[in-house]
């Protein structure tokens, strides 16, 4: 731990106010975290005036970094002319259209405030849809905070949400295909992200996703690919790498330009169950659901996202776990996303921030569009420099 003073004075005020000194479960590091003030590019500076390369760049939503100029203007431009209605607008049928031409399974599209929401909502429309109760998880990985999607017997999860859902281990075929024999008649969906961070961001071998979709489409479960995070590693997300396609697909994080948005897509005839007009219609509004400030902000943000700007930073990606395997370190992941496997993450976490480095407090890095060779060089060398201070080895 380094000495912050300032965000020590910020975090006793903040205790005060708000439970932990802030409102995010997810950013804890012990005792805790520092508190951001500005960002610019791939930088991020903190209330003591400490600069630090973002790697972490709120939890991979900000792919073009901090202040991008141009979102920016999109975002001013939007607020300029009034930040929500209560009315659609264009602008949610362009970031719409954007996401048709580039996810190949999603012809329609419903806009939330997170991908918390999406996923929620989501697994209503495969509920709805479907006719049955129960989803299907995998042990570990992360899809918001909605009750279905946390822990069985996490504080405040009723038993009863619970109990509509059944949960296998990641990447175990054998488990996953009993878990369908038993429960396959009740389940609706299956919740699936082909590469979980916080089950160990590995990408999910291909037969396995295969044998998924064939044994989901054989019983009428639908598959609900949640792709809040992953969205960023291809053109048309990392589904798009794969043969497989997914029923419903939910986005977020990179999709909104840095703005608050969460996305849920899928085929024409599963979507038109949200149609108003319809009898029995499934139910999902929200005061600021495709505003026009995440609206606008969201599609300059993809426009920016070029194939060719994918191309590139995946290879900085590439390039990033090479030189960190190369120095030991048990490191996972695809394009852009990576992450670093050692037995006391926080501890890492604080070498890392002495050295000018921000990362996730489980070790998930990310890169944004505004870095080059030469930062990631940069960084790698910060790897280097505290990789004899913390052990590289882990479990993983
Ligand atoms: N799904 C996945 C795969 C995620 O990584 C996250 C957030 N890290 C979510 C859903 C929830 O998104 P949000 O934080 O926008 O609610």
């Amino acid at each position: 731990v380094i000495s912050l003073p300032l965000a020590d004075q910020l975090h006793e005020r903040a205790v005060r106010s708000l439970p932990g000194g802030n409102t995010r479960t997810t950013l804890f590091v012990p005792p805790h975290p520092p508190y951001a003030a500005k960002g610019s590019g791939c930088r991020l500076v903190d209330v003591d005036g400490n600069v630090l390369v973002d790697l972490q760049n709120n939890y991979t939503a900000l792919i073009h970094g901090h202040a991008n100029r141009e979102i920016a203007a999109a975002a001013n431009a939007a607020i300029a002319e009034g930040a929500s209605f209560g009315m659609p607008t264009r602008h949610e049928i362009e970031l719409a259209e954007l996401l048709c031409e580039r996810v190949a399974i999603a012809d329609r599209w419903r806009f939330a405030n997170s991908g918390t929401e999406a996923v929620m909502v989501a697994i209503r429309l495969a509920r709805a849809v479907t006719g049955r109760a129960a989803v299907l998880r995998f042990a570990g990985a992360y899809h918001g905070s909605a009750d279905v999607v946390l822990a069985a017997g996490a504080p405040g999860v009723p038993a009863g949400v619970s109990a509509d859902v059944v949960e296998v281990p990641v990447g175990d075929l054998p488990a996953l295909l009993a878990a369908l024999d038993e429960h396959g008649e009740r389940l609706a969906c299956v919740l699936f992200d082909a590469m979980p961070n916080r089950a160990g961001l590995r990408p999910a071998e291909r037969e396995y996703v295969r044998t998924l979709r064939a044994e989901t489409a054989r019983r009428g479960i639908l598959l609900l690919q949640d792709e809040v995070l992953t969205f960023r590693v291809a053109h048309g997300g990392l589904q798009s790498l794969y043969d497989c396609e997914p029923d419903i697909t939910t986005l977020g994080k990179v999709i909104g330009g840095g703005f608050p948005i969460g996305a849920i897509g899928g085929r024409a005839e599963i979507m038109e169950a949200f149609d108003p007009a319809r009898d029995g219609a499934v139910g999902h509004g929200g005061t600021f659901s495709a505003n026009p400030v995440s609206m606008r902000a969201g599609r300059v943000a993809m426009e920016l996202l070029t194939r060719a700007e994918i191309e590139r930073l995946n290879a900085l990606g590439e390039q990033l776990r090479k030189a960190l395997a190369e120095q030991g370190w048990t490191v996972t992941g695809l394009g852009s996303l990576a992450r670093v496997h050692v037995d006391d993450p926080a501890q890492l976490w604080w070498r890392l921030y002495r050295e000018g480095v921000l990362i996730a407090a489980n070790g998930l890095l990310c890169l944004s569009t505004p870095m080059d060779e030469a930062v990631v060089d940069h960084v790698a060398g910060a790897f280097e420099r505290v990789a004899g201070q913390v052990g590289t080895s882990s479990a993983a």
